[in-house]
């Protein structure tokens, strides 16, 4: 395909963009580097930009060459994590304390990658908006763009984005419509009692003790005001409190973070903590004080336009390839504001196999430049501007639908040819009206052969 040649070709360059910004990496709205670099690079392949958007995101905007009223936006996050890499090679972080742990270097590299192909050719019909945004981890830079009003500046139909997944083979992409990642919120309690000493603990109210009833509480939360079907996490990630051996502190802090996907439940779980700590703590004499703050909502994939996404996926790597039975991940994503306000598909992009059980926010992980060399992964947004936005606006996303619904029936084709006793159903396509379905017009035949090759008994218990 040539999409995928040329993008061959600036692969080192790629490549070479990406180490540049793992080395340096940057954190939540100081992004200040890898912003003016992002612009630079989009300057230089002649995209015209808006700088300062949510503080140090980019928005690079481009024309096909051809008129078309529809619009799209495709997304990048551009920020690094508060960690120490453990990593040696050479383009390593050269900033203690901070690292690309999540790979959003890659992401960037990659979408600098689509701007600049669509920008060399510009063989599509509409406008394709390139979202270079900060803060995306914890801080929410997506909501700032959203609260400044990006959508009414920068209108589109649909808005795309995509993160590297490690566990998933390069080469492979994982997409569900629906949830995808889940929503993000967190907790601070902060329990008082009364300070003693260690062995005097009857004259004290012990805040370490109240604390280890809440968090046992917490626990039945998921277990038992959870429906055994939705899926929700509460976890106490951080207790402070004590200074020494013998003394029996007077107040301490417990932190945590819930994740859901459902509305209900997510409105479930902040009184349930409120309840159970209030609860545990007033059985022991000791009070507490609570700060809930609601940070990332679920991030739901609209049906179309993961079928726009899959399908763009599978003309690159096989339907094969495109994975569409893994279960949503409980990690988050402020993409999720963005899918708030327009239609949209976020899509995993296999990282390869975790090396040495690097994950993401591991002081060891490290984006795969080989997975985005596997066929079809950088060029992935280019399919999905050309699908959308490309060649022939509507009739084309029309047709990656139908392209879609055809596979699937070569699929139905292949289950039921391994599945069905020979000559009993028949595949009836019609794909230009994206329809299957199986008749069983041999079926006189096919009981006939039956019936001659089985012994009386076996047919007779073989009925219903
Ligand atoms: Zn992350
Ligand atoms: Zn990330």
């Amino acid at each position: 395909m040539p999409i995928i040649n040329r993008i061959a070709d600036f692969q080192p360059e790629m490549a070479e963009w990406r180490h540049d910004l793992h080395a340096h990496p940057e954190t939540a709205f100081e992004e200040r580097r890898t912003s003016d670099k992002v612009a630079e690079l989009l300057q230089s392949f002649g995209i015209p930009i808006e700088r300062g958007v949510a503080k140090t995101g980019i928005i690079g905007s481009l024309e096909g060459s051809r008129p078309g009223g529809r619009a799209i936006a495709l997304r990048a996050d551009m920020d690094a994590l508060p960690i120490t890499e453990r990593n040696q090679f050479a383009h390593a972080s050269q900033h203690q304390g901070r690292m690309h742990a999540c790979g959003h270097d890659g992401h960037t590299a990659m979408l600098l990658g689509a701007a600049r192909y669509l920008a060399e050719t510009r063989n599509f019909a509409g406008t394709i908006h390139f979202i270079f945004q900060p803060a995306e981890e914890n801080e929410g830079g997506a909501r700032l763009m959203v609260e400044e009003g990006v959508f009414e500046r920068y209108p589109v139909d649909a808005v795309y984005g995509m993160h590297n997944w490690p566990g998933l083979p390069a080469g492979q992409f994982a997409i569900r419509p629906g949830p995808m990642m889940a929503a993000f919120d967190i907790f601070e309690i902060t329990i008082t009692g009364r300070g003693a000493h260690a062995a005097m603990p009857h004259l004290g109210i012990d805040p370490i003790v109240a604390a280890a009833q809440v968090i046992n509480g917490l626990q039945t939360i998921t277990s038992r005001n959870t429906h055994p079907l939705e899926g929700a996490v509460v976890s106490v990630t951080q207790i402070h409190g004590g200074d020494t051996w013998n003394v029996i502190p007077e107040a301490l802090v417990l932190r945590g973070t819930t994740r859901s996907f459902d509305p209900a439940v997510r409105d479930m779980i902040e009184p349930a903590i409120r309840r159970i700590a209030e609860g545990a703590c007033a059985s022991l004499g000791a009070t507490m004080a609570m700060r809930y703050e609601r940070r990332y909502p679920p991030t739901v994939n609209s049906p179309a336009e993961t079928e726009t996404a899959a399908a763009a996926a599978a003309e690159l790597v096989g339907d094969g390839n495109v994975r569409r039975d893994l279960l949503p991940s409980m990690g988050a994503e402020d993409f999720a504001c963005f899918l708030e306000k327009k239609p949209g598909a976020y899509i995993w992009i296999g990282n390869g196999a975790a090396v040495d059980q690097a994950m993401l926010h591991n002081p060891h992980y490290d984006f795969n430049d080989e997975a985005s060399e596997a066929p079809g992964v950088p060029p992935m947004l280019q399919c999905i501007a050309q699908e959308v936005a490309g060649d022939h606006g509507q009739e084309d996303h029309q047709a990656g639908i139908d392209r879609q619904q055809r596979r699937r029936g070569d699929q139905l084709l292949g289950i039921a040819q391994h599945a069905a006793p020979a000559g009993e159903w028949r595949l009836h396509a019609e794909p230009e009206k994206a329809q299957y379905r199986f008749e069983q017009d041999h079926i006189a035949d096919a009981q006939r052969r039956r019936d001659d090759q089985r012994p009386e008994h076996v047919g007779q218990n073989m009925q219903p």
